[in-house]
């Protein structure tokens, strides 16, 4: 017999009113090595991309801890070093279950900052010639960033998060949850991961992407 599937829609909180942004899948608990988490499941009406949340505690509390992760099949799946996003992954569940409050939004769609794995693999071939992340992205015919941020919001709405302390290092990232009409009051500094094989992918993204690393926290 075929489950019976949810379809309340959510509206992002910059688009209300216009067409639903997610759907609202399954919710399980999900004991983790991290801790005890909530995994509740969304699927973006625009791509059909289905995106996840990790969270524990009463979100609605303000100053809940937040951090927008980027799917890294590399990263998150088999420990590559040539990135930091299987440590910030971690780190982030790490923190949230210490506060015992929190969510990851982990952002399928999101590889390569948007590209795609396939085409973040051949961008990762153009680095090993000499290119560093953002001239292979553009190589490639991609913006430097693709990523879009309106299903993060309507899935923090619907989970009841108002007003956030993001973990991210990007500035743009912040400013790109802003425009979708959440509050953002913080950005907790989120470093992790740094290694020999990845410090000029780190250096490219601090002195071309505007990455807050390695310098005071800015706010
Ligand atoms: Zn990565």
């Amino acid at each position: 017999m075929t489950p019976a599937v949810r379809t309340e829609s959510v509206p992002s909180p910059a688009d209300e009113g216009d067409a639903p942004c997610v759907r609202v899948g399954p919710s399980v608990r999900m004991p983790t090595s991290h801790g005890m988490f909530q995994l509740s499941a969304f699927i973006e009406s625009r791509t059909g991309v289905e995106h996840l949340a990790i969270h524990c505690g009463d979100l609605s509390v303000p100053g809940v801890l937040v951090r927008v992760h980027s799917e890294c099949f590399t990263g998150d799946i088999i420990g590559s070093l040539r990135c930091d996003c299987g440590p910030q992954l971690h780190k982030a569940l790490d923190r949230i279950a210490a506060e015992g409050l929190g969510v990851v939004i982990y952002m399928r769609g999101h590889e390569g900052r948007g590209i795609g794995l396939i085409d973040k693999l051949r961008a990762y071939a153009l680095q090993d010639q000499g290119m560093d992340t953002v001239d292979a992205n553009l190589a490639l015919g991609h913006p430097v960033d693709a990523r879009r941020y309106e299903a993060a919001a309507a899935i923090l709405q619907h989970l009841g998060a108002r007003s956030v302390r993001l973990m991210s290092n990007n500035p743009l990232k912040l400013l790109a949850l802003r425009e979708q009409g959440l509050e953002v009051v913080a950005r907790e500094p989120h470093e992790a991961g740094e290694h020999p094989e990845n410090a000029a992918y780190l250096g490219t993204k601090r002195d071309r992407l505007g990455h807050l690393l390695g310098h005071p926290v800015a706010d």
